[in-house]
């Protein structure tokens, strides 16, 4: 390997760095935005069914509040850190500026494979873990939601905990929730929709017609699914799609009705799919192979120095957080391959996330064009700040992105004082 071990904070920094120097800021100007601004690492005893206690690590990382509360998920992965934890919270600081909803950014993760773990065990580990953190949040504190290996039935356990504390019904606690206990309609579907919203705004924009484009989708969980799906819906070739096991490929298409069918079955992986014309390829097969938009929605450093130069799409919309390595970012950069970066292309989840929060303050439920209606505006007014960024400053959509959002947390760190005036 080439690159020095991934960092994923080194990386949050050094395009931070990159975009706050571009804006024309001093150091002085965005160095809070380089440190977070709690940190908080937690001990997770659990008692797993055979009797036996293991103890679990956990975070909770608060990057920055001058826009409002902190916002941001809780992910359940065997390869979490505190480093990892700290760049998710700056992105979702980030992302909520780029979107202009009243958030500042957090994180949270278990370092803990959960399909080690029985049902019991993770409401358990949850439980837990929500006690722990449970001073840091609140509904006008820090407000947790899904992300990689959690959900609805996760935050209605995190809601429960955090309300039998409180001793009374707490909904605005946590986003994400079913719909039967405060939940948003349309919010798990959110992120994977905002993703097509840029995906087809990118395009128009670009002259490209999105019927006649193939898509490949690196990541099959809720948002490389949901993105799968509505773009199979309304007629398009996605010609590949991955997850965890490894890739299928149909030069005409999958049919990914099908294959979502199959993997609804937690038992199934997509090693084992077979249907007619499909071919098994490899993961980095997927990255690199003939399609005109690649859509990276699994895990971070997935586009690196390694495979970057051979990567053969027109466009990559960044659906997972930090999908690329910043050496892969300055390889398709000077490869004219345009990245519609993860603080805009992603930010659907959590602007939804927002309706919830408003929906359940004001005690009242949206319907679902009311939601699909109203993000669509964000996510296009977003898109619309984000290249009028790059344009004037003639940089790529990433940096646009980020100077869209840096100007906006350090306008409102300004106007509350700033740092240097509490001295
Ligand atoms: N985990 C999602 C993200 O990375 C959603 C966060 C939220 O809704 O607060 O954007």
């Amino acid at each position: 390997m080439s690159e020095k071990k991934y960092n994923p904070y080194d990386n949050m920094l050094a395009v931070l760095k990159q975009s706050a120097e571009m804006l024309g800021l001093k150091y002085e100007d965005y160095a809070t935005l380089c440190y977070p601004e709690r940190e908080l690492i937690v001990s997770i005893p659990v008692k797993m069914d055979n009797g036996e206690m293991k103890v679990f690590e956990g975070y909770r990382v608060q990057h920055n509040s001058s826009r409002g509360p902190y916002k941001g998920g809780i992910r359940f992965h065997q390869d979490s850190n505190l480093d990892e934890a700290k760049a998710l919270a700056a992105w979702m600081s980030f992302k909520c500026a780029v979107v202009n909803i009243p958030y500042g950014g957090a994180k949270g993760c278990i370092k803990v494979d959960p399909r080690e773990l029985s049902r019991d065990e993770l409401i358990r580990l949850t439980r837990r873990y929500t006690m722990r953190i449970l001073p840091l949040i609140g509904p006008d504190q820090d407000i947790p939601a899904p992300d990689v290996n959690t959900n609805g039935e996760v935050m209605g356990w995190i809601m429960d905990t955090y309300s039998m504390f409180k001793g009374h019904s707490v909904p605005g606690v946590v986003t994400g929730k079913p719909i039967e206990i405060g939940g948003s309609i349309g919010r798990t579907e959110a992120t994977g929709r905002g993703v097509t919203i840029v995906t087809y705004e990118y395009l128009k924009h670009a002259g490209l017609d999105a019927d006649k484009m193939t898509y490949a989708i690196q990541g099959m969980g809720n948002v490389g699914g949901t993105a799968a799906k509505i773009l199979y819906e309304s007629g398009k070739k996605v010609i590949a799609v991955s997850d965890w096991s490894g890739a299928v490929y149909k030069e005409d298409g999958l049919n990914i009705d099908e294959i979502a069918a199959f993997l609804a079955d937690k038992k199934n992986c997509l090693k084992n799919y077979q249907a007619d014309g499909v071919s098994h390829i490899t993961n980095d097969e997927l990255l690199t192979c003939k399609c005109d938009v690649l859509i990276p929605a699994a895990l971070e450093n997935q586009i690196t120095a390694d495979n970057a130069e051979r990567i053969q799409a027109r466009v990559i919309i960044e659906a997972a957080n930090g999908p690329t390595s910043v050496e892969a970012d300055e390889i398709l950069n000077r490869r004219g391959i345009p990245v519609v970066p993860d603080i805009l292309a992603n930010a659907g989840g959590v602007v939804v996330s927002y309706f919830e929060w408003v929906q359940n303050i004001q005690s009242m439920a949206w319907d679902l064009d009311e939601v699909n209606r109203t993000l669509e505006k964000i996510m296009l007014k977003a898109y619309n700040d984000v290249e009028t960024m790059a344009k004037d400053k003639n940089s790529s959509m990433r940096m646009g992105a980020y100077m869209v959002a840096i100007n906006r947390i350090c306008t409102a760190g300004r106007l509350r004082g700033g740092p240097i005036s509490m001295a």
